[in-house]
Order: structure tokens, then sequence, then C-alpha cells
């Protein structure tokens, strides 16, 4: 059997890093890790718990409510990856909603959070064979994975592709309200004091804007395959 590596994939928001990050799992048998969903889901805690709403935010409140949360991945062999579960209910599809999307990076600023996380998602890398995406993955939470890849593309290339996914699963959105909130995470992800989003030294920048997902997959497992075999 081949050796095992980690990969760490970073970017902007809807760049199709769980796109790319699932497609690698199923064909390296790795797991896959979407640490977004994870703060999605501190997020959607802390609007069922009205710790934030429009235009206000008790970080307080949340911070002294970390220990409440409980976060699991579990695998669902009929998609073929790991849903996330809050306190028990599987919330996969209710922290995929605008709403959510709306709340996430201010949620995700607060370094109680980030550090409440980063511990869980060190825990779950700590064994090769893995596939972790997000904000800070090859810069904070795995620093020594031996592939790191940084994805971009126009905001306008990630907003309409964000808009198609939700108009197809039924939600009334505007492509404006999407580019919208595109360009607010970008903002806020790339600005924040603990662990902004920032590409790390040793990554491998993919602008997808003009590839195609088969493309980008063939470019990316050519480079795993190459550092399996130099390892
Ligand atoms: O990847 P996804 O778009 O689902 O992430 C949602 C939000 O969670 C991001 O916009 C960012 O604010 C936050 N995030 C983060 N660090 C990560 C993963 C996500 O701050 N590692």
């Amino acid at each position: 059997m081949s050796k095992k590596i980690t990969i760490a994939i970073d970017g902007f928001s809807s760049t199709g890093k769980s796109t790319l990050a699932k497609q690698l799992a199923k064909q390296l048998g790795y797991i896959y890790v979407d640490t977004g969903a994870m703060y999605r889901a501190v997020a959607l805690y802390a609007m069922q718990n009205d710790f934030i709403k429009p235009d206000f935010f008790d970080k307080v409140g949340l911070v002294n409510n970390l220990s409440s949360i409980k976060l699991e991945f579990k695998f669902n062999s009929d998609l073929g990856f790991a849903e996330m579960y809050l306190n028990g209910t599987n919330v996969e599809k209710a922290i995929r909603t605008i709403e959510v999307s709306g709340y996430v990076s201010k949620v995700a600023e607060v370094s109680e959070v980030r550090a409440k996380l980063v511990e869980q998602q060190q825990e779950m890398g700590k064994n090769k064979g893995i596939v972790m995406d997000g904000r800070d993955i090859g810069t904070v939470v795995l620093p020594d994975a031996e592939l790191k890849i940084f994805m971009t593309a126009s905001a306008a290339t990630r907003a309409q592709r964000r808009f198609d996914e939700l108009v197809q699963k039924g939600d009334s959105v505007s492509y404006d309200e999407v580019l919208k909130n595109v360009e607010e995470r970008d903002y806020i992800d790339t600005h924040r004091e603990d662990s902004p989003l920032v590409m790390a030294e040793d990554a491998v920048e993919i602008d997808n804007s003009y590839l195609t997902r088969e493309e980008q997959f063939q470019a990316v497992l050519d480079l795993v395959n190459a550092i399996i075999e130099t390892n």
C-alpha cells in the first residue's frame, strides 16, 4: 500500500474546496474533514440561542456556552462523506443556508471559538490519510501537511457557482445577495486578527476561474502522486 500523506486545502469562499477535497478523499481512500461545517454549526448554535441576530452579536454569551456545543462528523455511506452533527442532531442541510453564511464569518473571528475548533481539528488530523479544507489549515491547523493547496477564483465566478448551487437546492436567493455575502466573507476572513486567511508560503496556488473540475482534480492528483513517489 502506498504511503499516506496529509493534504491541506485553503482558499476563498466558494472556490470549490470541498468538491476537490471530496474527490481526492474518494480517489485516495482518505478521510475528508470540512472545517467550514464546524464554524457553520457554531454559527447555527449562536442563531438558535439568540446570541446572534441582524446587527447584534453577544460574543460573551456564546463564549460562555462553548462547552455546551458538541460537534461530530458521522459518515453517511449513501452520500460518501461525513455529515455534521450539532449536539446529536444532523445539521448538514441547516448549516448551508444563506442566513448561516451571513453570520458564520463573524462567529469565526472569535478566538475562543477558533481555539476550540482548531484543537478538535488537530486531533482529527493526527493520522495521515486526511484531506482537510478551510481557511487556516496549511498555516495553523496542520502546518506540517505534505501538500498544501490554496484555491482562488474571481468573486463573480464564485458567486455564480454558489448561486447556481443554492437555486438548485430550492433556496430563493438573488445573485446580488450571494455576491455580497461572498465579498463580505472574503473581507472578514482576510482581515481578522486571529488566523486570517493567507496563503501558506509552501502552498501551491490554483486559480480555477477557467479550469473544469476534472482538470483541477487531475492537476492536484498529479501533485499528490509526485509527493508520494518522492517520500
Ligand atoms: O468553507 P465554508 O465556506 O463553509 O466556511 C464558512 C466560514 O467559516 C468561512 O467564511 C470562514 O469565516 C469560516 N472558516 C474559518 N476557518 C476555517 C474554515 C472556515 O474561519 N478553517
